[in-house]
């Protein structure tokens, strides 16, 4: 994969000393300036940055200045940009350079890595824009120019596939990697811009671009957002009465397995003890209640993680359906989760 980006390296540094923006940050490669631009630009764009940047840097023109600074001011000089615990973790992380630093910058990815509020990508700007590591900084804009180039449909809000954009960047890196990195990002802000409307035809990588080429720029980069998936704990309980029926119950009309059978259950894990008034409150009186087995249901956004419980009861009741096997397996079939706890 990696030789498939070596190619992108020399057009890009050559665009990008022939188009770059000059922006108060870039005047010098001093790392306060890169570091305090870097996470304003992490919420708000450029042309908005600009002045709170200006007015940030006259008030607190050092880490010194920073590690001093009073927090209503601080919050003073932030407002209007949101997101204030990155405020406070710039003047945390200020605070520690002062203590553990001896005020000086931490020169390397690895070090700055361990200032609050400095993450992966923060880390490689300042470390190849100021020291010129070979680190890669790979952002949104980063992630688009290269899923187009390589044509790639990988989604590419997936974690493993920004590293691989990372690793791969890594590889080909040449010495002038601040640049570099700075001409990726550039190239996304200025040309290679979202929502399927890069301007292909100004683009230095034209040539190299699988999207272009294949005239898929309104499909990449693929931005699919996977939802955070969630845990319950449910006890079930195998009710059968003296004649060999089992009880079941309905699931409500809405929402997961809506109108399906279940087995009776509630939310949560509990003690031995515990089961005896709740089953009480099903209007069930066990004659033996016993443990039978843990079991795990996965549903596309959940996990049910369930412990099973055979509950012998000497009567049945009005509040659950009571079935022969055969009825079970002909007009009242269980969901898949059920099943695998008979
Ligand atoms: S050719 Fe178009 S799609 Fe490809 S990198 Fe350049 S601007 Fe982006």
């Amino acid at each position: 994969m990696s030789q498939e980006l070596s190619p992108i390296a020399a057009p890009l540094l050559n665009w990008y000393r022939l188009y770059k923006r000059e922006l108060p940050w870039r005047r010098d490669r001093e790392p306060y300036h890169v570091w305090i631009s870097e996470i304003m630009l992490q919420q708000t764009r450029i042309e908005a940055v600009m002045g709170y940047y200006a007015r940030f840097i006259t008030a607190l023109p050092d880490v010194q200045s920073l590690s001093e600074v009073d927090n209503d001011a601080l919050m003073k000089l932030w407002e209007g940009l949101g997101y204030y615990s990155r405020a406070r973790n710039l003047k945390k992380a200020a605070v520690m350079i002062m203590q553990e630093y001896n005020g000086e910058f931490p020169k390397t990815c690895h070090e700055l890595k361990k200032l609050p509020g400095i993450g992966e990508y923060t880390a490689g700007a300042i470390a190849s824009i100021c020291y010129d590591e070979k680190v890669s900084a790979v952002d949104g804009n980063v992630l688009r120019v290269i899923a187009r180039v390589q044509g790639s449909r990988k989604n590419v809000l997936l974690p493993e596939v920004k590293k691989s954009v990372a690793d791969q960047l890594q590889k080909i890196m040449p010495d002038e990697a601040g640049a570099f990195n700075e001409a990726l990002m550039e190239l996304g802000e200025l040309i290679c811009l979202p929502n399927g409307a890069p301007l292909c035809e100004s683009c230095p990588l034209k040539d190299l671009c699988a999207a272009y080429q294949k005239d898929l720029t309104a499909e990449i980069p693929v931005r699919v957002k996977t939802m955070k998936r969630r845990r319950a704990d449910l006890s079930v309980f195998i009710i059968t009465s003296p004649d060999g029926k089992l009880a079941l119950e309905k699931r409500p009309d809405t929402g997961l397995l809506a109108g399906m059978y279940q087995l009776p259950n509630i939310d949560g894990f509990h003690s031995d003890k515990a089961l005896m008034p709740i089953l009480h409150d099903m209007d069930i009186e066990p004659i033996s209640v016993t443990f039978t087995k843990d079991a795990k249901h996965v549903f596309t956004h959940i996990d049910w993680y369930m412990k099973a419980y055979r509950v012998e009861t000497d009567h049945t009741n009005d509040r659950f359906i009571w079935v022969t096997p055969e009825e079970r397996q002909g007009s009242y079939p269980l969901p898949t989760a059920f099943q695998k706890l008979l």
